[in-house]
């Protein structure tokens, strides 16, 4: 039967949000029948003067890829391990970016926008009357670090449907199709794809993220490379949800995924 082989962003302890073991993580994943993992850890970057409290440097990513050397080992013939990172809005400190790839080589690269103006867009509130602003804002920084990033795959492209569902209000980036358009085909022509994130199943916004309907859109716009992910950040969350997310990548016309390694990708089948 084709299914979904690895799980492409999970978190742990070399995360701030996560407490989680690499090799919890490796088990569980070997565990579910996945045959790879790729451990993307967060780094935020933050416009300058912004305080970055709490999050931490680049000597965590030395620690993340020994562990992951060990998982690598320990795993051997049974779960590849690739080292991965996700990074939040590198477009605000390009050179601190640059820096951060030039000092690590990793497998795979997930660019996410997780803060505006330094600040999470889960903390924001989304009043109606401010919401096309708020996706305004959103869209313009998705398509600065889909033109200009250093990057694989784009991390949960519509991660403001997610916060803005948890104040009971409903978002579609397909709203503002003007917008979303540019988004989606510079990550085509530059050669760089989406993630379907399946941690939206998980919250208010009750589906992926994305979901099909956008997907199509990137396809249609020439977009070929896909990976499917968790976004866990505790073992029991690793491949959660991926039935769904393998629905909707069908839905939306994919006929593979990409896997990774060293920054390439490769792909495998998911439909006849
Ligand atoms: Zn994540």
């Amino acid at each position: 039967m084709l299914q979904v082989r690895a799980d492409y962003h999970t978190h742990t302890r070399f995360s701030p949000d996560s407490r989680c073991e690499p090799e919890a993580l490796c088990r569980a994943a070997a565990e579910k029948g996945l045959r790879e993992i790729a451990v993307t850890d967060h780094f935020e970057f933050f416009p300058p003067g912004k305080f970055a409290d709490g999050h931490y440097g680049f000597e965590t990513f030395a620690a993340q890829q020994a562990a992951l050397a060990r998982c690598r080992e320990q795993f051997a013939g049974r779960l590849a391990v690739r080292s991965g990172i996700e990074v939040g809005q590198p477009q605000c400190d390009p050179e601190g970016a640059a820096r951060l790839m030039e000092a690590f080589s990793f497998d795979y690269v997930i660019g996410s926008v997780h803060k505006m103006k330094g600040v999470d867009l889960g903390l924001i509130d989304y009043p109606d009357e401010k919401i096309p602003a708020l996706v305004g804002e959103n869209l313009e920084m998705l398509r600065v670090l889909a033109e200009t990033g250093d990057f694989d795959c784009m991390g949960q492209i519509d991660i403001i449907k997610r916060y803005a569902a948890v104040k009971g209000k409903r978002v579609d980036l397909l709203d503002y199709q003007d917008a979303l358009d540019p988004v989606l085909r510079a990550l085509a022509c530059r050669g760089k794809g989406l993630e379907i994130n399946t941690s939206g199943l998980r919250q208010a916004a009750r589906e992926t993220l994305p979901a099909a309907r956008l997907l199509r859109r990137f396809r249609e716009l020439g977009g070929e490379i896909l990976t499917i992910g968790s976004d866990a950040h505790r073992p029991e969350d690793v491949g959660a949800g991926f039935e769904t997310a393998l629905a909707e990548a069908k839905a939306a016309g994919f006929r593979y995924l990409a896997l990774f390694a060293e920054r390439k990708p490769s792909f495998y089948r998911i439909a006849e």
